[in-house]
């Protein structure tokens, strides 16, 4: 099973990718995590990233696709996986298409988080405080939020004409987001 998730930071993205990859047995690859794992360790990868995600910015395509292409590559993502923040720009699908297409395998479902912007801009100021993550700040936040509208939001159509999108309030308790987010994709 292949699923991408979308929806604006702070939507719960990232924990719910967990927990459905915990539940489905496939990796969660989340390029935020790999991005900064990278910058923890000082990587070239992770210098070229840091000044662009401190500022809320997208990493340009061509450094995130060879990443992802990177990855999917690995022996665990075979039966499938589930992508946490990627695709986020118009150039990112067209590029996983060319990816899946060549393993001659799709995506199965692209489920779409949907909250309130002023709850999320509360979470987010929360997480930034509990992990210390730099590019949580109010100012950053608003940035991401913003380039999330003008290159990101798009992308939902695009899978929701291809018949693949699920749209799950991401607002409800976390274990009945997974509950509803399971039983779409098993049937
Ligand atoms: P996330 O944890 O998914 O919110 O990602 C944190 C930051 O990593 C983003 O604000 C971007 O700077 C960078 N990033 C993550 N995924 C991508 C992507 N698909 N394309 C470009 N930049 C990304």
């Amino acid at each position: 099973m292949r699923i991408v998730f979308m929806g604006p930071p702070g939507a719960g993205k990232g924990t719910q990718a967990a927990l459905l990859s915990m539940q489905l047995g496939i990796p969660h690859i989340s390029t935020g995590d790999i991005f900064r794992a990278n910058v923890s360790a000082g990587t070239p990868l992770g210098i070229e990233a840091q000044s662009y995600m401190d500022a809320g910015e997208y990493v340009p395509d061509g450094v995130t696709n060879a990443m992802v292409r990177d990855r999917l590559t690995h022996e665990d993502a075979r039966p499938g996986f589930i992508l946490d923040g990627y695709p986020r720009t118009v150039e990112q699908v067209a590029e996983l298409d060319a990816m899946l297409s060549a393993e001659k395998s799709k995506i199965d479902h692209v489920i779409e988080l949907t909250v309130d912007v002023d709850v999320v801009v509360a979470r987010l100021v929360k997480r930034s405080a509990e992990q210390g993550r730099t590019d949580d700040t109010e100012e950053v936040l608003r940035r991401r939020l913003e380039v999330y509208a003008e290159q990101t939001v798009s992308l939902v159509e695009v899978y929701q004409d291809r018949g693949l999108l699920v749209q799950v309030d991401g607002l409800g308790d976390i274990d009945a987001v997974t509950t509803a987010i399971l039983s779409m994709v098993n049937s």
